[in-house]
């Protein structure tokens, strides 16, 4: 590949610093040269004039669902999806998240065996997406996740595989590491449909098992904490991320500090539901629900923040509330809006602070020498409003580990596929009366 001289853009190098005019030189799929005028020796470049464009890293989204299909509902995510046609939609969906400017995402459970395929598939260059890392299925114990009396006594359904005692915690860690696996996912809190919110549905000891099972391994593990005593006892257990870490108490946010586990609030899903949800059609009841969990969550994930934890941004993309390729940025938006981080720190958050969270920060999420050519170009200044990262009307040009996306194709757009969706025979149950009064 030939090199690529980006010249005098104001670039926001990721890493915290102020914005600063300077030119970056990209060479195959190094950045290897990032200083003021002509970046030194670059005669053979092809010149690009980023004048009046901002230069930053690609964004990373820490918390993608990209092989669920963008399904509608849990009876379509368990019941309505095959293996290979869920591939196939995978990564189609992938390309949309690339197009949004996204150069790394950790996909941190889904159908299947499909994330570290997909993963493979990206790196051989057979399929076009970000960098990746990817988990397997959800662990849960039988009272699991989101989707209540769906989640098996045993087996895997959907994105659940449940684990019913410390053994079997430790064969399905070690199977899903051997499989591939990045990273292992506890979904630590479940829902019920007959209890509100979510409650703790693994002891710390069971915790334990599976964080030392996959640390002997050299593995992370990441967990879904929907309550503070959930958040407490993953953080105490030694888990590496924490997502959600809704309802944060004293308590919870002290094992926190203490352990050094990352946290990622996830707010993306839950504000899109509150601000937009009747907009495409979703039931208001919950919508109150996710803006007190928003609010609650927020002030004590603001002190975590100022403590020195460090934040990470996810989007929740890969379900029909939150489509592949439209709503990576919009956790940044939230951090600014909600926890009242500047719009630079925001950026931190959603590109260095990722590339830390993957276990990449010395291979990107910076605009650096020596690290990956994951740049993106944008007209317009994030740091006055971090809400051009979203308007993907604005990019200029894009590279991911040095090719450059093509942002000229028409937006990818597919038709539905027989069998993918739940179809109700009806809205509203068809009584006497409403057939005839
Ligand atoms: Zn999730």
């Amino acid at each position: 590949m030939a090199q690529i001289l980006l010249r005098g853009g104001t670039v926001i190098d990721g890493s915290g610093a102020p914005p600063r005019a300077a030119d970056v030189l990209l060479d195959g799929d190094l950045i290897v040269g990032v200083g003021e005028s002509g970046a030194a020796d670059a005669t053979d470049a092809e010149v690009f004039d980023a004048a009046g464009l901002t230069v930053m890293p690609g964004l990373v989204d820490t918390h993608t669902h990209v092989t669920l299909g963008e399904p509608a509902s849990n009876d379509e995510l368990f019941f309505h999806r095959q293996p290979a046609l869920a591939a196939l939609v995978a990564g189609f969906n992938l390309g949309k998240v690339l197009r949004a400017g996204v150069t790394s995402i950790m996909d941190v459970d889904g159908l299947f065996n499909i994330g570290p395929a997909l993963r493979e598939a990206v790196a051989a260059g057979i399929v076009e997406g970000p960098n990746m890392k990817a988990g397997l299925y959800a662990l849960m114990t039988a009272v699991g996740g989101t989707a209540g009396r769906m989640i098996p006594d045993e087996g895997t359904a959907g994105y659940a595989e449940v684990t019913r005692n410390r053994d079997e915690m430790v064969v399905a860690t070690r199977r899903q590491i051997k499989e591939g696996a990045d990273l292992v996912k506890i979904h630590v809190t479940g829902s019920l449909p007959t209890r509100r919110g979510e409650l703790q549905v693994w002891t710390l000891d069971e915790l334990k098992t599976v964080v030392d099972t996959a640390h002997d391994l050299q593995t992370p593990v990441v967990a879904h904490c929907r309550n503070a005593s959930s958040t407490r006892d993953a953080a105490r257990a030694g888990v590496d991320i924490i997502y959600h870490a809704s309802y944060m108490d004293e308590e919870a946010l002290e094992a926190v500090v203490e352990s050094g586990a990352i946290l990622g609030p996830v707010f993306t899903f839950l504000a899109n539901l509150a601000d937009f949800g009747p907009k495409a059609g979703a039931t208001p009841d919950a919508q109150d629900v996710f803006r007190n969990e928003i609010e609650s969550t927020g002030a004590m994930m603001r002190r975590a923040y100022d403590t020195g934890v460090t934040l990470i941004c996810g989007s929740e993309s890969g379900f029909v509330i939150t489509p592949c390729g439209h709503w990576h940025a919009r956790e940044m938006q939230l951090f600014v809006d909600v926890l009242g981080l500047t719009p630079l720190e925001a950026i931190t958050c959603g590109t260095s602070n990722g590339a830390v969270a993957m276990g990449e920060g010395h291979l990107t999420g910076t605009i650096e020498v020596g690290k990956r050519a994951d740049v993106l170009v944008i007209d317009g200044d994030p740091t006055r409003d971090i809400t051009v990262l979203g308007d993907k009307s604005r990019f200029r040009r894009l590279f991911c580990r040095g090719r450059e996306v093509d942002l000229n194709r028409p937006w990818p757009t597919r038709s539905p596929l027989p069998g993918e969706r739940v179809t109700p025979w009806a809205e509203t149950a068809l009584t006497w009366e409403l057939a005839y009064r």
